[in-house]
């Protein structure tokens, strides 16, 4: 096994807030304990999330990493005592901070063997949006075969995450979007009915799709969606709310709506949970979905890859809306 350096290079934040840069820092590289494998980072997957921190709105909890990056893949080069079977492993999973950079370390609980024939690309961009969708919709929305879910962003890279299990695990899956093209690669993902809301208000239509109500309905909005979704919902239906994309503040929240439907309205983030709770649902996930991922039947969905050294531009891009799925930086 090739010697670690002592020190590395790393993506970091200058001035976070309305005028951050990304700059290339020298760093230490990190130790691994006893619980924690330290990875030789491949690949990175960019979030949203990435973008709030340097705006200074999204700082890691306490003791995580500042370097930018909430998921990486790449090949195991130290270990903890209890988990030296992973050395020299290609793995992938999520890490609490310090993705971007040429090493990161990961709970030994959070790492998944890359399946057969991914890229470090691919790899690199599944864990965050495939776990993100799967506790929204199993862990949190219960999902059950049969069920009908209404998935809002469905071409985000936790919308395409979102349709592929839904449909695995037997739902009916409706979809909004802003484009008809956006809206077709969602079809492609199994999406049953889709709905593109610049052209009309997807509450009138749904309810005449699905008259019967929606089950669970997964929102990255909020806003003046809550109002608007309350009356879709089906007896005992749920919103989970797991981003503020359209605003913080609900306007004309009725609680008799939400009553009258035994709702239940849940707000939810991955990020700051414990790290027994982001094991167990890793291995959750693992178990049940490793298979479909190794035989594509679920598959991370790339926009496009970008050199590490390019982050700026990939952030840039993220920006502007315009992705379907991933953005992946490779090193
Ligand atoms: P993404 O791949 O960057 O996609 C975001 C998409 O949302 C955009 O392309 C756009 O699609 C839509 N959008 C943006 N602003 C909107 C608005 N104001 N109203 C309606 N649609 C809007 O994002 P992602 O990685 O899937 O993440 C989505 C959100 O979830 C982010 O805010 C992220 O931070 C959050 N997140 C939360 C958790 C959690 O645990 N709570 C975990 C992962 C991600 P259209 O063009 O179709 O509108």
């Amino acid at each position: 096994m090739a010697t670690i350096p002592t020190m590395m290079q790393a993506i970091v934040v200058k001035e976070p807030g309305k005028d951050s840069q990304l700059q290339v820092e020298q760093r230490a590289v990190p130790q691994p304990n006893a619980e924690q494998l330290l990875i030789k980072v491949a690949a990175a997957g960019i979030n949203r999330a990435d973008l709030m921190q340097r705006c200074g709105l999204y700082p890691p909890p306490a003791g995580d990493s500042d370097v930018l990056g909430l998921e990486a893949a790449g090949i195991v080069v130290a270990a903890g005592p209890q988990h030296k079977s992973w050395l020299g492993k290609a793995v992938f999973g999520l890490v609490p901070g310090g993705g971007y950079a040429e090493y990161a370390l990961m709970q030994a609980g959070h790492a998944m063997a890359v399946p057969n024939g991914y890229s470090m690309a691919e790899a690199g961009a599944t864990a965050e949006v495939f776990l993100t969708a799967y506790q929204l919709l199993c862990a949190i929305g219960n999902v059950q075969t049969g069920q009908r879910v209404l998935i809002h962003a469905g071409a985000s890279g936790v919308g395409t995450a979102a349709i592929q299990l839904a449909k695995a695990l037997g739902a009916s899956v409706a979809v909004t979007a802003s484009s008809d093209e956006k809206l077709q690669a969602c079809r492609e993902l199994g999406a049953d009915v889709t709905l593109n809301y610049q052209k009309s208000t997807f509450e009138q239509v749904l309810a005449q799709q699905w008259p019967e109500g929606v089950n669970l309905i997964l929102d990255p909005v909020a806003g003046d969606y809550i109002s608007r979704e309350i009356p879709l919902l089906a007896l005992d239906g749920k919103i989970v709310v797991y981003a503020m994309m359209g605003g913080r503040e609900v306007p004309q929240l009725d609680l008799a709506t939400l009553f009258k439907r035994r709702a239940q309205l849940i707000c939810t983030t991955l990020r700051n949970r414990s790290n027994k709770y982001k094991t167990n649902l890793t291995q959750g996930f693992n178990h049940t979905f490793s298979q479909a991922l190794g035989q594509r039947k679920l598959q991370p969905i790339l926009q496009q890859q970008f050199s590490w050294l390019h982050a700026e531009q990939a952030h840039q891009l993220m920006i502007t809306n315009a992705t379907v799925g991933k953005l992946v930086l490779t090193f």
